[in-house]
């Protein structure tokens, strides 16, 4: 490696990593970020960017083109062949395959002077200084995007917090034509399967699971939930596979501090929201910006104070959607309500992408809600 000194490391060329390395060299930083895989990097994960997190990472100046995936209007939620659905009250949602979104990330941080060191793995040890392929590195500040096990938070002594939720998540894609203009998320029994577009020839689904491999043993997990929703298993009668099964742990996780000292954490490092709230990369593109923002004033403190705000929401959105998973009864007559009521469905899409305030949602409509699920008739 040529040059092993910098303003900002970056550990971890993820989205956030680059998000936050774009955002840097954007105010004139001079960043390096450092990565053990080689580009384009691929990752279990939904594949579905929200309008919100779209609009983010317009912010920062990379446009993805409608041609790079395919666009979603909204979500459906299907259940025991019954379906609800709410649009996006202005912008898409784009499905993209992980690897088109790390390559345009990549190629937008390269073009804008990021160094950027692949296959180079950083070493935290605990009480010793960081290193890049076992080479001394010398920086002003530290940034751990290195995901959601990140060493660098435990090496900076970040790990105090509480873990909400964890589950387990898998991707595999088909090769069929989407059926549908929304993201349909399946409920069932055993979890959420949910369908992204990503191609005119191309579905990403992902299969999210509180059960581990020893309480789902046979096949794959994913095969294994797909098999057990009807309407899902028949759309994807005869299609083929075209990836492999890719898995990983999601979870909501809340960090008490997610800076220290010259080191802050960013994306699934800082903390996280189960996956199906589909914002996980939209919060790192927002804390991209603060964390820019405060670095450029001098001031890490201003990132401290605002990354709750980052994360409230869906961390909220996951543990109401979470509620549903664990229980039949809440699931069915939930679903049964937003069925009979498309446009609280739309307005909670809404508080879902940060178009209207959830606490206004809640004075206005969880009495009445309420009354709907402990009451199925009213439903
Ligand atoms: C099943 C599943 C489905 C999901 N679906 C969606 C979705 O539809 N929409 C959405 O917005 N979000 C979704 N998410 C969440 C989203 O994938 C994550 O929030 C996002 O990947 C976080 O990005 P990141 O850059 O913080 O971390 P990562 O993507 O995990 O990147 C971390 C990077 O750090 C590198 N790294 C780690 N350790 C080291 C080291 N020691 N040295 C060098 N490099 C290192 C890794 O190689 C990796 O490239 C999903 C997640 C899961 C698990």
């Amino acid at each position: 490696m040529a040059d092993l000194r910098c303003d900002v490391l970056i550990a971890g060329g993820g989205p956030a990593g680059l998000a936050t390395a774009i955002a840097l060299r954007q105010r004139g930083a001079d960043v390096l970020v450092a990565d053990a895989m080689t580009p384009p990097i691929d990752k279990a994960c939904g594949e579905g960017i929200m309008p919100d997190s779209r609009r983010d990472l317009a912010g920062l100046g990379v446009e993805l083109p409608v041609s790079s995936g395919a666009e979603f209007r909204g979500i459906r939620f299907c259940y025991q062949r019954s379906s609800a659905s709410a649009d996006f009250p202005a912008v898409h949602g784009l499905g993209v395959r992980r690897t088109v979104l790390h390559r345009v990330l990549a190629d937008h941080a390269a073009d804008a002077g990021v160094r950027l060191a692949w296959k180079t793995s950083v070493a935290a040890q605990t009480g010793s200084p960081i290193t890049l392929n076992g080479e001394p590195v010398r920086y002003k500040f530290l940034i751990g995007a290195d995901g959601q096990t990140s060493r660098i938070r435990a090496w900076a002594g970040l790990e105090e917090g509480s873990l909400l939720t964890r589950r387990f998540g898998f991707r595999i894609r088909y090769h069929i034509a989407p059926w549908s203009p929304y993201v349909e998320v399946h409920w069932s029994s055993h979890g959420q399967a949910y369908v992204t577009p990503v191609a005119d020839d191309e579905v990403c689904i992902t299969v999210m699971t509180r059960f581990s491999a020893r309480q789902l043993p046979e096949s794959t997990r994913s095969e294994q939930l797909i098999a057990g929703i009807p309407e899902l298993r028949e759309h994807l009668m005869g299609a083929e596979i075209i990836t492999r099964e890719r898995g990983s742990i999601t979870t909501t996780r809340r960090l008490r501090r997610v800076t220290r000292g010259d080191v802050a954490l960013v994306g699934d490092a800082s903390g996280s929201a189960d996956a199906i709230t589909g914002e996980g990369l939209g919060m790192g593109f927002r804390q991209a910006h603060l964390l820019a923002e405060a670095m450029n004033a001098g001031n890490l403190a201003s990132y401290q104070d605002r990354h709750p705000a980052v994360m409230r929401l869906p961390q909220a959105m996951a543990r109401i959607m979470l509620l549903m998973d664990r229980w039949a009864l809440l699931r069915d007559r939930a679903l049964r309500v937003l069925a009979h009521d498309p446009a609280l469905f739309q307005t909670m899409l809404r508080v879902h992408i940060g178009e209207k305030p959830l606490h206004q949602f809640l004075l206005r409509h969880a009495p009445g809600l309420g009354l709907r699920l402990l009451l199925p008739s009213l439903a």
